[in-house]
């Protein structure tokens, strides 16, 4: 079933004294719309966060989580420590891994493969860089992207996944797609998931938009109708802001 979904990507933002301070600020804050309510804190704070958030609507989720088990990993989490905390749902593929920490599609798709062993939901993101927009290239390096990271799987896999359209150039920039260009890709991601999958994997798809998402933008680019809600980064850091995206559907 596709749902609205907001959620706010805090990256390596706000410690521990810090995410307790904003949660505290998230719960005075009043919902008038549907829409279900996601925060992704720093991986030290989760457990914290969701505490915290316990008898809200507000669903704590991780940032990033390593493939494996457990094992010689240095530094990184796996899924069952996540949902040993409380997290149930993980962004995976985000750009910033994509660029500063050489994520490849390969790697994405083991990712995805462990988080849905471990019975998790995905929020999957892709996107384009602005040069392959500029030279007109952003479906074909789009679909490369859900292809090689989430094809291999079941149509039943999609049940546990959303995905987020954002384009690089959008992320933390101020610059946004117009509501005209991420409706477009928007479409040809439904498009793309129906010509593998067919149309109810398509039609139940959430497909979320993120890129410099603002209250003053949320409205009009949430009333196209093949975008399901946001994955806010800047905007989510500000309770009234985040709170203003949300009751923006
Ligand atoms: C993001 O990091 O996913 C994002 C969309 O950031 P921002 O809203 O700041 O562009």
């Amino acid at each position: 079933m596709r749902k609205n979904i907001v959620a706010g990507n805090w990256k390596m933002n706000n410690d521990l004294p810090a995410t307790e301070a904003l949660i505290l600020d998230l719960l005075k804050q009043e919902q008038t719309s549907n829409a279900e309510v996601m925060i992704a804190p720093t991986t030290v704070s989760l457990f914290q966060a969701f505490n915290a958030t316990k008898n809200s609507n507000i669903e704590v989720i991780a940032q990033n989580m390593h493939y494996a088990e457990s094992g010689a990993y240095t530094g990184e989490i796996s899924a069952s420590m996540l949902k040993s905390v409380g997290v149930k749902t993980v962004i995976l593929g985000h750009s910033e891994r994509r660029a500063y920490f050489n994520e490849t599609d390969e790697l994405l798709a083991k990712k995805v493969d462990a988080a849905l062993k471990n019975n998790m939901r995905i929020i999957f993101c892709f996107g384009e860089e602005l040069t392959d927009r500029k030279a007109g290239n952003q479906e074909k390096i789009v679909g490369s992207q859900i292809k090689n990271a989430l094809f291999h799987l079941e149509a039943a896999a999609f049940k546990h996944i959303v995905l987020a359209y954002e384009p690089v150039w959008a992320i933390g920039t101020g610059e946004t797609a117009s509501p005209k260009q991420a409706q477009d890709m928007h479409q040809f991601i439904r498009q793309t998931l129906n010509t593998k999958y067919g149309n109810q994997v398509a039609d139940d798809m959430t497909i979320l938009y993120g890129g410099s998402v603002k209250p003053a933008n949320a409205k009009e680019i949430f009333g196209k109708p093949d975008v399901d809600g946001g994955l806010i980064g800047g905007a989510a850091l500000k309770s009234q802001d985040f709170y203003a995206i949300i009751n923006a559907f």
